[in-house]
């Protein structure tokens, strides 16, 4: 096995950068790696083996002409499959999209692609990004490689297991109600959920619009914030894209630091259906903050327990006004014959997973008249009043913490028929999603009981992204002091 793919991103760029390694030999270290353990982890729904390469001899090219090379370049990214990638297939896990290629580029791609950053192939995830296991996906599960008879996590979870995995230094994920900070937790690497608004969501397959919220993985913080950084920013292209500055969230991730930092404990975090591990672990980390010079308190939030309810009609809400464009029509798959609306009917109830049929019917029933008001609109109210825990909270404190799931990794099947177990995984990630909030997760060791990893969410305000990265760079440094570093890399059975 290639020493290379054991680099960090921010090594690999070096290299390749001094040229040390070209971009062409960490790409094919990196192809090896798929092909040697993807057959058990099956991150990968589409492997890009050729025009991997062809993207790393650019790279080359660019150096040995003396060309500025871009702050990624040379580095493998996988990238989750629902960012539209041109001339690479799309399915957004769903086999309504089965043989869809995009004709054009997201702009979070995009800017990976200006950076030198090699695309090295599209990653599984829950159908539409609805789950938290990758169980949902049309195309079969991914495996945790922890230990491959458990879940990675969802809805991101082939991004998460494929960095868990070796297989990529780096990886894209949407985070929507979790879909990045809960597999980075369950698969013990690093994951962020950037404010709403800071990436642009152009190019990427819709699932609640006014939640989706792109964001990257890596094994190091610093990773995480590199492809943080290069992802970000305004785009025109994207209504709702934030016209600010990109929180200096790479300076952060090199000066971890919480001396004097104020930081909440959200109190409605813990207690019954918490795992004592995942609790141990929490409190370590607790006790190693205050140790580091934070001021470490308890904070309320009386509203967060209506947030998974909430979250529950708003998303639902707008995935069944999101998912009518999947017509037959226009995308992918095209099944029935005769009149256009048996095409359609046909086709989606041939296209669509059953989560997705449970999320457009719950969402067109929340949305129908009469129910509007009862449901959707008391809906927003409580969203109001999580943004507003949230906000008494940070008049308070610096950041919050909590764990990022109450659990460790679960079984592959264990949650597949019980949609309310599989929904509770994200019982801590949906509050900073309804108020459109920065959350990162950070690895912080195993549960003793089960050997699996746990993560840490810390939660800043919306644009305080670096905060976050200020915060969890300190822990990364602590843990790895004691302990080694929490990732534990030789990742059971695949080393
Ligand atoms: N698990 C949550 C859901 O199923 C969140 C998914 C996500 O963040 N994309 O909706």
């Amino acid at each position: 096995m290639s020493e290379l793919i054991k680099k960090t991103a921010a090594e690999l760029s070096a290299a390749v950068a001094s040229g040390e390694a070209s971009a062409v030999e960490v790409a094919a270290a990196h192809l090896d790696r798929i092909a040697a353990v993807d057959g058990s982890v099956k991150a990968f729904l589409h492997v890009n083996a050729e025009d991997a390469l062809a993207q790393a001899r650019e790279v080359d090219r660019k150096r040995a002409a003396g060309e500025p090379l871009g702050a990624l370049a040379g580095v493998p990214v996988a990238v989750k499959d629902l960012f539209a990638t041109i001339g690479l297939p799309t399915t957004c896990g769903s086999k309504i999209l089965d043989g869809w290629v995009p004709p054009y580029e997201s702009t979070v791609t995009r800017r990976l692609r200006d950076a030198g950053a090699v695309l090295i192939g599209k990653t599984n995830m829950d159908e539409f990004a609805m789950g938290s296991s990758t169980e949902n996906s049309g195309y079969g599960p991914s495996h945790n490689p922890w230990n491959l008879s458990k879940v990675p996590g969802g809805s991101s979870g082939g991004s998460a297991a494929a960095v868990a995995a070796y297989e990529a230094p780096l990886a894209l994920g949407t985070d929507t109600g979790g879909s990045i900070r809960q597999p980075a937790a369950v698969c013990g690497i690093v994951g962020t959920k950037p404010t709403y608004g800071g990436n642009s969501r152009y190019g990427v397959v819709a699932f609640a619009s006014s939640l989706d919220t792109p964001g990257p993985f890596g094994r190091t913080v610093l990773d995480a914030a590199l492809l943080h950084e290069v992802m970000s920013g305004h785009d025109p292209m994207d209504s709702t894209s934030i016209d600010a500055p990109v929180p200096p969230v790479v300076e952060a991730a090199r000066h971890g630091d919480v001396a004097g930092l104020r930081i909440g404990i959200v109190s409605e975090f813990s207690g019954d259906g918490y795992q004592s591990g995942v609790m141990t672990r929490f409190t370590e980390a607790v006790e190693l903050l205050e140790s580091l010079g934070a001021k470490v308190t308890e904070v309320s939030c009386p509203h967060f327990k209506y947030a998974l309810p909430a979250y529950y009609l708003i998303a639902p809400s707008e995935a069944s006004s999101n998912l009518a464009r999947f017509d037959g029509m226009r995308y992918g798959l095209r099944a029935g014959g005769g009149s256009a609306e048996e095409v359609m009917a046909v086709t989606r109830a041939q296209g669509f997973g059953a989560e997705v049929k449970r999320r457009i019917m719950l969402g067109t029933y929340a949305l129908s008249s009469g129910y509007y008001d009862a449901y959707y609109g008391k809906a927003q109210q409580v969203r109001t009043l999580i943004i507003r825990d949230f906000q008494n909270a940070f008049s308070q404190v610096d950041v919050l913490i909590s764990p990022p799931t109450p659990t460790t990794a679960f079984d592959i099947g264990e949650r597949a028929d019980d949609p309310m177990a599989m929904y509770l995984a994200d019982l801590c990630t949906i509050p900073s999603n309804l108020a459109g909030n920065a959350a990162i997760s950070v690895p912080i060791g195993v549960a003793p009981e089960d050997g699996l990893p746990v993560g840490l969410q810390i939660m800043a305000p919306p644009l305080a992204d670096d905060r976050l990265y200020r915060v969890a760079a300190a822990v990364e440094a602590a843990f790895t002091e004691r302990w080694g570093h929490p990732l534990l890399a030789e990742a059971k059975g695949l080393f």
